[in-house]
């Protein structure tokens, strides 16, 4: 399976080749729309190729362009019922941060949320703790992995490669632990589950890619 990676904002959003089309995961940063046409035009992908966005997680970075490009797209979005609700409601929520440099970002975004404001949109599939996307035609699922907010979802595929959303990032002096966690502690249990799940490779939606050995160290380490 084909996968492009599309740079919107801060934010990595990826298309994953389906049998039919394309899925999308996540939606970039706000007013990104434009470059999201740009970026896919010069792949030779068409907007209405795009059969499905996934969003790992309702922050203003994985949603904010969700309301533009779902208008090119006219596909529906899928998304756990937690972060749904946020969407549906245009609710900003900032995260706690996990080390200085996030809960320095964190004060930040709590006085400018005004800034990070998105517009509502109708999340059609709703997803609590698992989905197979052979209905979309990609050998993969889409499971649960709670940790950065409780309702993330990562995207694993068949293959080994997933897409995390911010559980892992690759970027901001982390380590490849989120800069911001609601549940700190259920972290570690979601990068376990990827293991489980066969992940070998990790698309964060914040740096580069990375093994999974990475993460595999890190929860050795704390054993
Ligand atoms: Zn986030
Ligand atoms: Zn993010």
């Amino acid at each position: 399976m084909k996968m492009h990676t599309i740079t919107l904002g801060i934010t990595n959003c990826y298309l994953v080749e389906a049998q039919d089309g394309y899925i999308m995961v996540d939606a970039g940063s706000q007013h990104r729309g434009k470059k999201f046409l740009r970026a896919i035009r010069q792949r030779g992908i068409r907007p209405e190729e795009i059969k499905l966005i996934v969003i790992t997680h309702a922050h203003f970075d994985h949603v904010g362009s969700l309301a533009a490009i779902q208008g090119y797209c006219q596909c529906p979005i899928m998304m756990h019922p937690l972060e749904a609700r946020l969407v549906e409601g245009a609710i900003v929520v900032i995260p706690p941060g996990a080390n200085a440099l996030g809960r320095v970002v964190s004060w930040m975004g709590e006085h400018n949320k005004i800034l990070l404001g998105f517009p509502a949109t109708k999340v059609e599939y709703l997803v609590e703790h698992e989905y197979d996307l052979r209905a979309f035609g990609v050998s993969g699922k889409v499971i649960s992995t709670p940790g950065h907010t409780p309702g993330s979802l990562s995207v694993v595929l068949d293959d080994g490669r997933a897409m995390v959303g911010d559980l892992a990032m690759n970027q901001f002096f982390t380590q490849n632990y989120p800069v911001f966690a609601e549940l700190p502690e259920k972290v570690y249990a979601s990068w376990q589950l990827l293991i489980d799940h066969g992940v070998q490779q990790i698309y964060p939606a914040h740096g580069p890619a990375f093994s999974i050995e990475r993460l595999t160290a890190v929860l050795a380490s704390r054993k």
